[in-house]
C-alpha cells in the first residue's frame, strides 16, 4: 500500500486554532521573512543569517504552512535550500543575467511577453505566497515598485485582441492565485470575452505554498472560464503534504487539468531517485509532470546550477524506469531568449536507407524496418486554414517548404562583398521552384 502523505506543523504553530491556521489569508499576514522569525522554526546556520541580514537581497518571505515542512535539524533539507537565503547567492558567475530568458525584450507591453507564435505570458502580478531562491524573474518578482497596474493591463487587453494569432494565455507573474479573488475573476472574464484566446492557463505555487489558498470557492471561480488549465511548481517529494494532495484534488475536481513545472537544483532535486520519487507522488495526487527545467542563467542562483547532463541522466533514469506519463520533458531555456529547447539521452543509434538502429531504456538493440514504398505525396491532406505564424515557422517552415533555407543575419550582404550589380547576378537564378509559394500542403 502507498504511504500516506504528512500533515506538518512546527512547534511554534501548534497552538494556532485550525480556523487560522487553515485561512490563506492568516497564512499570508504571518509570513516570516526576518532572522529572528525564521530562527524561531530551524537554527540558522552562519551563511543563512548572513544573508538574511543583507538589505537589497531578493526579498524573503516564507508562509507558515511551508516553512512547517522543513526539518529543523536537517541544515539540507531540501525544502530549507529553496527559501532561506545563504550568501552564496551574492555570489556572481559567468553568463548571469538579471533577465536571462530576455522577457522584457520580448514584451510589446509591458508585462505581456509574446515569444511563441500562438501564446503569451501575461505577467499579472509581482507578488507570490513565498519566493523561490532560484526565481527566473526576480528581477521583478517581490518588489511592489513593480507591480502591472490597471493601465498596464489595459494595454495588455488590447494587444490581444489585435492580435488573433494568439490562442492561449499564460497567466503567471509573480503567483496569479495570490491576488484578491474579485481581481483575478475580473482579469479571466476580460480574457475570455475575447474571442480567438482559446485556452487559458495559470501558472501557480501557492497550491505548494499554502494549499489551503484553494477553496471550494475558488475552484467554482475558475472552473467558470473553461477551458482552464493549471501548472504548480513542486521540486522535491517533501512538497507532496496530505494538504497539497486534498488542494489538487479540489482543483481536478473543478476539472482544471494539472501538470508540474520543476527546476533542477543542486543539493535539492539533483539525484535520479529523488526525481522517481517525485514524479510518482506527483502522479498519485493527480499531477502530471509536465516540465523539468535547467536551472536559468539569473543572479542569485549560480549555486543552484547543475551540469545540463545531469538532467538527460535523470531523463535516462526515469524513461521506461516509470509510466510514461510521468516523465517530464528536460528543458534548457535558452539564454537570451531562444525558447524552451528540449534535452534527452540519445536512443537513435544510427540509420539505413530503409531501417533504424534504436536502443531502449535498459540497452536493448533493435532495429525498426521502414516502408520502402510510402509516397509522401499521398499523405493526409489538412483541409483547414494553416495557422500564421510571421516569421517564426523555422525548421518547420523549412520542411513544409515555405522556405528553402534559414539565414543568419547580414548573410547576404556579408557575400555580397561589396561587389557591384553585374550581368551574371539574376535573383532568379537562386530561387527553388516550387518553395515559398505560400501553397504547399
Ligand atoms: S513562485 Fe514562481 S514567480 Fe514566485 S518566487 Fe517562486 S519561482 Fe518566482
Amino acid at each position: 500500500m502507498a504511504t500516506s502523505f504528512v500533515s506538518k506543523r512546527a512547534p511554534i504553530y501548534a497552538d494556532v486554532p485550525d480556523e487560522k491556521w487553515n485561512d490563506w489569508r492568516w497564512q499570508l499576514s504571518h509570513r516570516l521573512n526576518s532572522a529572528e522569525d525564521i530562527e524561531k522554526v530551524v537554527k540558522l546556520t552562519e551563511s543563512e543569517r548572513k544573508a538574511l541580514q543583507k538589505q537589497d537581497l531578493f526579498r524573503v518571505d516564507v508562509t507558515p504552512y511551508f516553512i512547517s515542512l522543513i526539518d529543523p535539524n536537517d541544515p539540507d533539507d531540501p525544502i530549507r535550500k529553496q527559501i532561506i537565503p545563504t550568501s552564496d547567492e551574492m555570489e556572481a558567475f559567468t553568463a548571469m543575467m538579471e533577465d536571462s530568458l530576455a522577457e522584457d525584450r520580448h514584451s510589446p507591453v509591458p508585462g505581456l511577453v509574446h515569444r511563441y507564435p500562438d501564446r503569451v505570458l501575461m505577467l499579472v502580478t509581482t507578488q507570490c505566497a513565498s519566493y523561490c531562491r532560484y526565481c527566473t524573474r526576480s528581477r521583478i518578482v517581490g518588489d511592489p515598485g513593480q507591480t502591472f497596474n490597471r493601465q498596464d493591463f489595459e494595454m495588455q487587453i488590447e494587444y490581444l485582441k489585435r492580435t488573433p494569432q494568439v490562442r492561449d494565455v499564460l497567466l503567471s507573474g509573480g503567483d496569479p492565485l495570490v491576488l484578491a479573488p474579485k481581481i483575478l475573476e475580473e482579469l479571466l472574464t476580460r480574457l475570455r470575452e475575447i474571442p480567438h484566446i482559446e485556452v487559458l492557463r495559470i501558472g501557480s505555487r501557492v497550491p505548494v505554498f499554502m494549499p489551503m489558498r484553494v477553496t471550494e470557492e475558488l475552484c467554482d471561480m475558475l472552473a467558470k472560464f473553461h477551458p482552464l488549465w493549471m501548472n504548480i511548481h513542486v521540486n522535491h517529494p517533501n512538497e507532496i503534504s496530505q494538504e497539497l494532495n486534498e488542494a489538487t484534488d479540489r482543483l481536478t475536481r473543478a476539472g482544471i487539468p494539472l501538470g508540474n513545472q520543476s527546476v533542477l537544483l543542486a543539493g535539492v532535486n539533483d539525484n535520479v531517485h529523488i526525481q522517481r520519487q517525485l514524479v510518482q507522488d506527483l502522479v498519485r495526487i493527480r499531477v502530471r509532470p509536465y516540465y523539468l527545467y535547467q536551472c536559468d542563467l539569473v543572479e542569485g542562483a549560480g549555486h543552484f546550477r547543475t551540469p545540463v547532463a545531469k538532467g538527460v541522466e535523470i531523463i535516462e533514469g526515469l524513461r521506461g524506469h516509470t509510466s510514461g506519463f510521468a516523465v517530464p520533458q528536460f528543458i534548457v531555456d535558452a539564454p537570451g531568449g531562444g525558447g524552451k529547447i528540449p534535452m534527452m539521452p540519445n536512443y537513435l543509434l544510427s540509420m539505413s536507407d530503409h531501417k533504424i538502429l534504436l536502443r531502449n531504456y535498459e540497452g536493448y538493440i533493435t532495429t525498426y524496418e521502414e516502408p520502402t514504398d510510402y509516397n509522401p505525396a499521398s499523405a493526409a491532406k489538412f483541409k483547414g486554414q494553416k495557422r500564421f505564424e510571421p516569421g517564426q515557422t523555422g525548421l518547420t517552415g523549412l520542411l513544409d517548404g515555405d522556405q528553402m533555407f534559414i539565414k543568419p543575419e547580414g548573410f547576404d550582404e556579408l557575400h555580397n562583398r561589396d561587389g557591384i550589380q553585374h550581368r551574371l547576378k539574376d535573383e532568379n537564378k537562386w530561387k527553388p521552384h516550387g518553395i515559398g509559394s505560400g501553397e504547399t500542403d
